[in-house]
């Protein structure tokens, strides 16, 4: 057997990355792999511990300290933290406006790729994310952005019940200076405002097989 497959996912908030990620997943049998959930799960756990987030040398310490551990729940994978995965507590308002400013620390963004690079103790991935094609896995083959109109984004939230400054978001990310959101060299760019998840998770597997196929 040679090296597990990655598939990086990555894109702007809400251009359907979870959704199509897991679809894909699902179809191929390759494990899930959230690394937005990591990112939320560092910025739960400092709002927790009443980390100054103006004070990167804190959130640096804290995600040093912090007690983490990988586990496979039926194919998502997923960071525990003291034991605990924060499911509810990582969507909320708090949560979304603090993790930009944790993620552009670059203390940080070095742990989470170990930790990210890490998963492929668990076999063919699709990982969804800002930085997986440009940044985790910059050699893998199979790489795709996402993106939609913010209009159609800010829908999709909205239809999700949450009310987010999506464009905020995505600028904060796109700007900072530690693996900020690109299109990842060779990525096979995807604009789905007007197509349904299962076009976009279609094309996307049709893609990976066609490349697999060619590999032999
Ligand atoms: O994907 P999701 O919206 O849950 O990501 C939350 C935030 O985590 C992003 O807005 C970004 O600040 C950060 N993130 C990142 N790099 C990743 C994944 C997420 O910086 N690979």
């Amino acid at each position: 057997m040679g090296e597990p497959i990655v598939i990086a996912l990555d894109g702007t908030s809400a251009s359907g990355k979870s959704t199509n990620a897991k679809r894909v997943a699902k179809a191929l049998d390759y494990a899930y792999v959230d690394t937005g959930a990591m990112y939320r799960s560092l910025a739960w756990y400092c709002l927790e511990k009443e980390v100054d987030l103006g004070d990167a040398k804190a959130i640096a310490s804290l995600c040093r300290r912090w007690k983490t551990e990988l586990k496979n729940d039926d194919g998502h994978i997923r960071l525990y933290v003291d034991g605990y995965f924060p499911e509810k507590e990582i969507r909320t308002a708090e949560t979304s406006a603090a993790v930009p400013v944790v993620a552009a620390v670059p203390a940080v963004r070095k742990w989470m790729k170990a930790k990210q690079r890490e998963c492929i103790e668990f076999g063919d991935l699709v990982m969804e994310g800002r930085d997986i094609g440009s940044n985790v896995f910059p050699d893998t083959d199979y790489k795709f952005y996402l993106d939609a109109s913010l209009d159609e984004r800010s829908k999709r939230r909205a239809a999700d019940g949450v009310d987010e400054n999506l464009a905020e978001r995505d600028k904060q990310d796109s700007q900072r200076a530690a693996a900020p959101l690109m299109i990842p060299l060779g990525a096979k760019v995807i604009n789905n405002s007007e197509m349904t998840a299962e076009e976009t998770s279609a094309l996307i597997i049709s893609e990976v097989q066609e490349k697999l196929e060619a590999a032999g």
